[in-house]
Formats: structure tokens, sequence, C-alpha cells
């Protein structure tokens, strides 16, 4: 069997073919188009694996299908808390099936994150482990030998969406105060500004604080505290076997060493041995995540 994988992203869709041994064999993007609504998006993912397919010469039914996607396949088979939002309250998954005429797996993009590292990334051999995305915003997932939980409402890993600070700002997730307004790059962005009108973005904010700059070191140290924080919090939670981080901010190298120091200083053990690792499959990771749980 063939795996067919697509990463339904806000800007571009990618889709994936591998062998049956998991190589990869033909890749291809598309713009994701916008405010054309849901048809349209159910006709451009159907067009894309019909095309993907046909790269091997093979029939829908020698290949598995699965698709990432930037949202939560609720209980009931609806999408919700997409940010490509025409999919919101749409059956998504059960549309594809009928046009297709085949199965289709459907995760959240965390999730299948977190399926590719632990498959064939930073996190093969461990039971446990929860990734995290950590860029313009901060997701998670969790996966179990080798295989994602969702939970009960499909938000298993939304740790991202934790209230940690009653007077921080309403997050579009309509809580206040996430974990995501603390760690995230946009997070720390607009901390930044609101402290000091003046707009940097985190890798600049970075750079100055290697250099000395005393309000950004501020910044910076707050951001590593808040991070060690949060991480200790899923690991007083769950202690899993691994933590796997993707996403624009898992390039910082300080995350694996001032930062575990700052997670070794709020989990509950004095004793620190979880693994904090950065990606292996880089931005690649979501779509052959999908790939994997494709059915
Ligand atoms: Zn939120």
């Amino acid at each position: 069997m063939f795996k067919i994988g697509v990463d339904l992203g806000g800007t571009k869709t990618e889709s994936i073919l591998l062998s049956a041994e998991g190589k990869e064999m033909f890749r291809t993007r598309i713009p994701t188009r916008k405010d054309v609504g849901y048809d349209a998006i159910v006709a451009d993912t159907t067009e894309l694996i019909r095309n993907t397919a046909a790269q091997a010469n093979a029939s829908l039914s020698d290949c598995t299908i699965g698709i990432g996607i930037p949202g939560i396949v609720g209980p009931d088979g609806l999408i919700m808390n997409a940010n490509t939002t025409c999919l919101i309250g749409n059956p998504f998954q059960a549309e594809l099936v009928k046009q297709l005429n085949h199965p289709v797996g459907m995760e959240n993009d965390a999730n299948c994150f977190t399926m590719a590292e632990c498959t064939q990334g930073a996190a093969r051999g461990f039971d446990l482990v929860f990734g995290v995305i950590l860029g313009t915003g901060c997701g998670g997932g969790l996966a179990i030998g080798g295989k994602v939980r969702r939970g009960m409402h499909g938000i298993a890993g939304e740790w991202g969406h934790v209230s940690v600070d009653p007077a921080g700002d309403m997050c579009y997730s309509g809580i206040i105060g996430c974990v995501e307004s603390r760690i995230s790059g946009s997070g720390v962005e607009s901390r930044f500004q609101k402290q000091t009108g003046t707009p940097l973005k985190f890798p600049e904010i970075l750079a100055k604080a290697d250099a000395n700059d005393e309000v950004c070191k501020k910044h910076v140290d707050f951001f590593f505290e808040e991070f060690g924080r949060c991480m200790a919090l899923v690991i007083n939670t769950i202690d899993p076997d691994a933590i796997v981080i993707g996403g624009g901010l898992s390039k910082i190298d300080l995350l694996y060493s001032e930062g575990v120091k700052r997670i070794q200083k709020y989990a509950f053990t004095k004793n620190l041995r979880t693994p904090v690792l950065k990606n292996q499959l880089g931005d690649s990771a979501g779509v052959f995540g999908a790939a994997w749980i494709g059915l």
C-alpha cells in the first residue's frame, strides 16, 4: 500500500506520497485558496489526492489517505477550532470519504507533527510522547505507543489554551491569558511592544539580549521562565517519556539548555530526566504525520 498524506495549512496545502516502506516518492504543494468557501476546499483537496495517487500510477484503492488540518475533528465528526474557518461546523472528513469513495484519516496538525516525530523523527522509540508546536501560536499533541490519543473531546494536547494568567488578554479561543499568550512568538512580541512601545520580532529580541541589551534580556528571561512553568505543567500532568518541539521557535538552541533548566525549576521532581528534543523533520513533519495516520 502507498501512503498519501495531505497537510492543509492556512496558506499552502502540501501532499506527499510514501512507498509501503515509508520512502518519499512524490511531493507537491498548492496554495490554500482563501475565502472561496468550504466546497472549493473540498474540491481542491480531492483533486490533490487524486493527482498524488496518479504519480505512482496507483488507484486510490492501492493507497491509504490521511489529512492534517489546522483544527480539531470533534466527537460528532464536525470540524472545530480551525483557523481555515470555512471548515468549522462542516463534516470535512465524511465529505472527502464520500467524494473519494475511500476511507480518510484526519487529525489535528499538532497530532500529525507528534506522530511523524514518533514514527520517523526525533521521538522514535519513546512510548508516551508530547509534541509541542511553538511558533506564532502554541499547539500540542499526544501520542501513546505510536498512536495519536485524541481524548474525549478531541482536545488532548491543547495545553496552549490553558488559562495561566487571569490578568492576561482574551485569546481567540475565548479563554483569558492562555499559555499561548505567554510563550508563543506572537505572545512574546505583543508583550514586548506593549511594554516598550517598539515592535520587534522575537529573533531580534533574542539577538539584542545576546548583545547585552538590558530590556531585551529581561524579556528573554521572562520567556524562559514562562516556558519552564508551562512545560512543567505538562510534565507534572502526564510525565511523558519525551517531549518533542516543532514550529519556528524550536530553532532557538537555548530552549534545550536554558529552557530545560527552567523546566527543572518548576517540575515536581529534583531529578528531571525527560528528554526535550528538537524535531528532526522540520516543516515536513505535518505532511509525513498525515501520511502515517492514513486509512
Ligand atoms: Zn487560547
